[in-house]
């Protein structure tokens, strides 16, 4: 099997590793399970080895001591036990790509035939469904059913001037629901003329990088652009800071497209939201896909301080150095209970600040900061940030 998974900056990258461990250090892998081969620099030396196992004369004279079946399979364990947060990434001193790094060695591990189960799973359900989730997909804006005035369009117009792309997670779990049921009210108390794709919306792909099937992205590419076309929108919203970032990175750049905290601070900015008195102490989670992957960092701390009454503490790592919820990665499906430890730990730093809730921009991160929180019954709400200025609206 030729190294094709890998461009050729990766391989150069690859040698400038200098093993300083840093990217260990901030691990949430690694510090949640105590297990130093789920580190990055774990993973590049495993990496390194198989490269070479198959090239040039090494290949050739040393072919037999490439990795054992056995050790293929512990090592693909290792690297679907990886959140994808990029961490890792942002402290390399070499500035290695390593979270792109890791996209490709799971297409790899893929094409190797060493990967989880799950992976058949999301590739099934993403052919046959058109979501993640294996449901139905005419029932992807079921959620407006349950807003309190829900116009009769449904917000599926014909045409609009901003598409609101709600992906697979907040349209289907009840709980992260309530996060378009939220901006759909903020967008139709600021008169933002938007649709849904309803049914036409098809998972935007994300979940296909971290299961190691990006080849599988194309046709997700093309139908969603096409359904876009059809309602005449210039602009698309984005709840979801996956469905932002692939659009951002693999779409290609025919629309605008914003992120809601990005959308929120301007009509606040604009005086189209006017806000009421809402005293609360909040924290801000930073999700790694808005945070380290669209740097997006200072649209939803304006955001929060525009609420008169709300107080923001920062966590003791914030920003590019936000620790993850654990919800990346596909980790919640391969993986449940470290996926549960790692949001654990992000809580337990949450805690410490003194916040009586915790905001963030992600409905992934809402979900496991909020299982956390339930399990153990601890007193803080969990909220999307597009939750909390939905409260925070005047006659509301
Ligand atoms: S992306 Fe995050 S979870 Fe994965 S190796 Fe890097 S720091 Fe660890
Ligand atoms: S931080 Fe970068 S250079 Fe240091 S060990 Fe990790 S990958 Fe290698």
């Amino acid at each position: 099997m030729p190294n094709r998974d890998y461009t050729v900056r990766q391989l150069l990258e690859m040698e400038a590793c200098t093993n300083c461990q840093i990217c260990a250090d901030v691990c949430p892998a690694v510090s949640a399970s105590q297990l130093g081969e789920l580190s990055a620099i774990f993973r590049m030396r495993g990496l390194k080895q198989i490269l070479k196992s198959r090239i040039g004369l090494f290949h050739k004279i040393f072919a037999r001591k490439g990795p054992s079946e056995k050790q293929w399979r512990h090592f693909s364990d290792t690297v679907f036990h990886c959140t994808l947060c990029g961490n890792c990434q942002e402290v390399c001193p070499v500035g290695i790509q390593l979270k792109d790094l890791w996209v490709s060695l799971r297409q790899d591990l893929v094409h190797s035939d060493f990967y989880p189960n799950k992976v058949e799973l999301i590739r099934d359900n993403l052919e046959e469904s058109h979501n993640v989730f294996a449901e139905d997909n005419e029932e992807r804006a079921d959620w407006v059913e349950d807003l309190r005035d829900a116009p009769d369009h449904g917000y599926l117009k014909d045409q609009a001037e901003v598409v609101y792309f709600t992906g697979c997670v907040a349209a289907y779990f009840p709980l992260a629901q309530k996060i378009p049921m939220a901006l759909a009210e903020i967008m139709e108390k600021s008169g933002v003329d938007f649709t849904l794709l309803g049914e036409e919306e098809w998972c935007c792909g994300f979940p296909l990088l971290g299961a190691g099937l990006k080849e599988m992205l194309q046709e997700l590419i093309d139908h969603n652009m096409s359904a876009v076309r059809e309602k005449g929108a210039k602009k698309i919203v984005f709840a979801c800071p996956s469905c932002y970032q692939v659009w951002r990175e693999y779409y290609p750049h025919e629309f605008e497209i914003t992120h809601a905290t990005q959308l929120l601070m301007n009509l606040i900015s604009e005086n189209r939201m006017p806000l009421k008195e809402l005293p609360l102490t909040v924290t801000y989670h930073d999700p790694c896909d808005l945070g380290r992957g669209a740097r997006v960092f200072d649209e939803p701390r304006e955001v929060l301080c525009s609420i008169p009454g709300v107080k923001l503490l920062e966590l003791p790592r914030s920003r590019e150095n936000c620790q993850c919820c654990g919800g990346g990665g596909n980790l919640e499906m391969i993986d449940p209970n470290l996926s549960a430890e790692i949001a654990k730990q992000k809580i337990d730093e949450v805690i410490g600040t003194g916040a009586q809730a915790v905001i963030t921009s992600c409905q992934q991160c809402v979900r496991t900061m909020t299982a956390t929180v339930r399990r153990n019954k601890v007193p803080l709400e969990v909220m999307d940030i597009t939750q909390l200025v939905r409260r925070a609206l005047k006659d509301s």
